[in-house]
Order: structure tokens, then C-alpha cells, then sequence
């Protein structure tokens, strides 16, 4: 019994269309919210009664988009600076023996309608078509632990940037906030505050220009001095 099959119970409808800036962890970008949505015989009603009584769950789910068979035995986390290596088990990197995540997020709703369940979550840090292999009540008594000591990842990450927006840009969120029915102005401030970039990139600034997917849109940014960052531009994709 050393090999295992697992199924799909879910995808994960995210607003993350590529893995750059997806958040290093769960709940660093509250405004990411993402929807669970349940699969063929896993969409039933049932399936989640009781769970409307838990504020927060566990999902585990596989690094789908991770090349499969690459991991080794030591990575380098972005957390020591990109350049000083531990064993794969002292961190969360996604390159795993089995590649597989394990994420809490806030529930904030439980959809239920015509025979399909979806579970709408906060804080996510799960690329958009993430498959999801189990959901889980996170408990308070027994997953809280006060005095845990949390090794070379002991605090959480500064927001390190100040966001600010072209006029153009900040018109297109107001746009896109109203196309998408969500607050993209605060999601782009939340993301861009973190700095999602590899630590190699950070000390540069100025003319290069970044850019990703994200929700419907292709976001551009760049680096000013002053630890400002300029939102430049959102373009709806094709
Ligand atoms: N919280 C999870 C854990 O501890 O297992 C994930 C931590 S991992 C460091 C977070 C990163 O996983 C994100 O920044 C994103 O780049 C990547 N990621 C998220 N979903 C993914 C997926 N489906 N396939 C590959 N990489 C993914």
C-alpha cells in the first residue's frame, strides 16, 4: 500500500490566471477571494451539511502546475532571500515529492443551487483550475496552537510597497470593479503591496515593466523610488 489514487472533488475558480503574484500563503491578500466548486458525485448537498458553522477549512489540493517528477531534496525559500538552501519538509515549497498543498481560507459562503455545490472563499492562494483532493473544518482547538514556533518563517511578510495608480488605471479599476462586481482597486493594492517579485528582481526599480493575468484582465506595473509601486495600466484580455 505505498501507492494511492485520489480524486478531484473540486476546481478552484481563482482570480490568479498565472502563478506570478499569487501570495507566498493563504490570508496575506484577504480581497482574493476564489469560489470551491464541487465536482460530479461530490456536488451534492449533503456532502456539505454542517460545514455553514465553521468560519474556516482546510483545502488540500495538488500543485497542478508545477513540471512533475523535479523536486529535490533541499529548495531555496523566498523567505531566506532566494540564495540559502533547506530540506524540502522545513518549507511549503511547491516542489514536492507528491506535489500536494494544504491552504486555510476563510468560508465566507456556501452556494447551492440546481444540484451544484460551491464554496465561495477568502485569502486564497490557489492558481485559477487548482484541483482540489479534500476539504477539511479547520478547528480552532486542535489547529490554533499558541505557542508553535514557526522556524525561519516566524512572522508573516511586510507589505512592503505603496500602491499607487496612473489616472488611466485607476478609471480601468473602477471599470473592472463594476464589470466583475468586486473591489479590484483594493485586490491590486493588496497584491502589489507584498511584492511578488523573486528576491533577485527586488533590488532593481524603474523602467522594467511587470505584468500578469489576472481575473479578466492583463495588469502592467512598475517600481518608482521610495518603495512606491505605479499601477499602469488594466487591459481587458482577449
Ligand atoms: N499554502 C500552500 C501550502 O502551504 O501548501 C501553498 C504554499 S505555496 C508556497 C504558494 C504558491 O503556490 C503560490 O505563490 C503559487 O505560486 C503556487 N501555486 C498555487 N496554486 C498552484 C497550483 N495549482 N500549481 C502550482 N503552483 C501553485
Amino acid at each position: 500500500m505505498n501507492n494511492f489514487n485520489f480524486s478531484t472533488v473540486g476546481k478552484i475558480n481563482s482570480c490568479f490566471k498565472e502563478k506570478f503574484t499569487i501570495p507566498r500563503q493563504p490570508g496575506l491578500v484577504p480581497a482574493a477571494t476564489a469560489e470551491l466548486i464541487l465536482l460530479d458525485n461530490y456536488s451534492i448537498p449533503e456532502i456539505v451539511r454542517g460545514l455553514e458553522g465553521f468560519s474556516h477549512i482546510w483545502i488540500i489540493f495538488a500543485f497542478h502546475a508545477v513540471p512533475i517528477g523535479q523536486w529535490k531534496p533541499t529548495v531555496r525559500p523566498p523567505r531566506l532571500g532566494g540564495n540559502q538552501r533547506t530540506g524540502v519538509f522545513a518549507t511549503r515549497s511547491t516542489h514536492r515529492p507528491n506535489p500536494i498543498g494544504l491552504s486555510v481560507v476563510r468560508l465566507s459562503d456556501i452556494k447551492i443551487s440546481e444540484g451544484q455545490v460551491s464554496l465561495v472563499l477568502d485569502g486564497c492562494d490557489l492558481l485559477d483550475g487548482t484541483p482540489v483532493l479534500d476539504i477539511k473544518p479547520y478547528i480552532p482547538y486542535v489547529d490554533s496552537i499558541s505557542d508553535a514556533s514557526g522556524g525561519f518563517a516566524d512572522t508573516p511578510p511586510n507589505a512592503k510597497y505603496k500602491v499607487c495608480f496612473t489616472l488611466q488605471a485607476a478609471r480601468e479599476c473602477e471599470l473592472s470593479s463594476i464589470r466583475l462586481a468586486r473591489d479590484v482597486e483594493e485586490l491590486i493594492r493588496q497584491i502589489l503591496a507584498l511584492d511578488p517579485r523573486p528576491s533577485y528582481h527586488s533590488a532593481q526599480q524603474g523602467d522594467r515593466i511587470y505584468a500578469t493575468h489576472l481575473c479578466d484582465f492583463n495588469l502592467r506595473w512598475r517600481y518608482l523610488a521610495d518603495d512606491i509601486v505605479e499601477v499602469i495600466e488594466l487591459s481587458i484580455k482577449e
